[in-house]
């Protein structure tokens, strides 16, 4: 453990002492060698745990061949994954990032240039939702009006339009003709776990296509099979026009994507968009080996059982404690909303041995690696309820 010393990083995200040098499963060791349960996932990252053995040998694999070359080239297994990402969703077009910012920065390009091409340029304000979070470019905090990120880096971007979230009646009465898209988390995650309404969604998309509005979905987080299906908007009958994803894509490795259909991406046309990184190799053969896995036969079923089980023990624990207001969320992203500081529930359970995330609201989120087994479970709920 390293005290006081003078650090050469911003100091944006505060001090922890806690170092971790090993990981294995859902096990991460710290540098004096306590393990710890990671029920946080890097935030919702490390979808298949830490060094998953056939991750390893793609990326050893792939580190011995080839790098980088730039998107100037054609990439086979570029094409291959693209392909396959498609099949697996509604999308029929992908653009590769390096990060959920990049990829909702993509979406919000694309919708600009969807109505531009259509020679509706007065279409040029996106409806967003309160305790959003979409990352933390300039244009990403300009669609949360939450001044939580934008103090200080005002101007925003002008464009956006922030309402309640889960409510129809505001919704509507929102839309008019210079409504573009309509932005939305399908569980939100940051700001306290809170999944959408599936009927609310479907109602979504019916405005959506009465009034010539893209429906731009982010899956950054409770996507990749972290809600039990491979996209969490999958459990409605809806598809959105584009998505972006990122975090559980590559389990740990920095990548993400922007998905659409062919249509709403019809202004994404030769010298539009670009990235440097975006879709390399590593990345990619990353990529298609946690694709693999989750699309794999009974993955997603057991994830389905796995939270069903967690739901129920923590549901438990929420009649046995005072201290517990609500649990909510869905699949493995799960939040208890508490009465005591958040912030300090994660820490005592931490000293615990257990990882969680503090999320707003006073939320103290779960979001274990998918591949959690029962027991782990049952050792989470164990020290859970101790320091409850
Ligand atoms: C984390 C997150 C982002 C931003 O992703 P980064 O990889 O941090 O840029 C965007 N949207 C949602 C829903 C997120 O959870």
């Amino acid at each position: 453990m390293i005290k006081n010393v003078q650090s050469y990083i911003m100091p944006t995200y505060g001090q922890n002492e806690l170092e971790f040098v090993r990981g294995e499963g859902v096990y991460l060791y710290s540098a004096e060698n306590k393990k710890f349960l990671d029920f946080g996932s890097g935030i919702a990252v490390n979808s298949l745990g830490h060094c998953h053995p056939k991750l390893v040998s793609v990326l050893k694999d792939q580190a011995s061949k080839l790098w980088h070359t730039s998107n100037l080239y054609y990439s086979s297994a570029k094409e291959k994954y693209a392909e396959l990402l498609c099949k697996s969703t509604f999308a029929e077009q992908v653009f590769f990032t390096n990060s959920g910012t990049e990829s909702i920065e993509c979406g919000l390009k694309l919708i600009r240039s969807y109505h531009s091409i259509k020679n509706k340029s007065y279409k040029d304000t996106i409806i967003t939702f309160d305790n959003s979070f979409h990352g933390r470019s300039i244009a990403a905090i300009s669609g949360q009006n939450n001044p939580k990120y934008t103090k200080g880096f005002e101007p925003l971007l002008d464009g956006f339009i922030s309402i309640p979230f889960n409510d129809l009646n505001i919704l509507e009465k929102t839309i008019n003709e210079k409504t573009s898209a309509i932005m939305i988390e399908t569980i939100q995650g940051e700001g306290g776990v809170n999944p959408i309404s599936i009927k609310i969604l479907d109602s979504i998309k019916n405005l959506c296509l009465k009034n010539n509005i893209l429906l731009f979905i982010d899956e950054v987080q409770c996507g990749f099979g972290r809600s039990g299906k491979l996209f969490s908007y999958q459990w409605s009958n809806i598809e959105p026009d584009l998505m972006a994803v990122a975090k559980g894509i590559g389990s740990g490795f920095p990548m993400g994507a922007c998905l659409a259909t062919k249509e709403s991406a019809v202004g994404m046309t030769l010298g539009k968009h670009g990235s440097t990184y975006g879709g390399n190799p590593l990345a990619i053969s990353v990529g298609l080996a946690v694709l693999e896995e989750i699309n794999s036969k009974g993955f997603l079923n057991n994830i389905q059982e796995l939270s069903n089980y967690l739901w129920k023990h923590l549901k438990d624990l929420e009649n046995k404690h005072d201290k517990i207001i609500e649990v909510r969320g869905a699949g493995l992203l799960l939040g208890i909303k508490t009465t005591e500081d958040n912030n300090k529930i994660c820490k005592l359970l931490e000293s615990k041995g257990l990882l969680t995330l503090p999320a707003s609201d006073n939320v103290v989120r779960l979001a274990p690696p998918l591949i959690i087994k029962k027991k782990h479970i049952d050792d989470a709920i164990e020290i859970i309820n101790q320091i409850m």
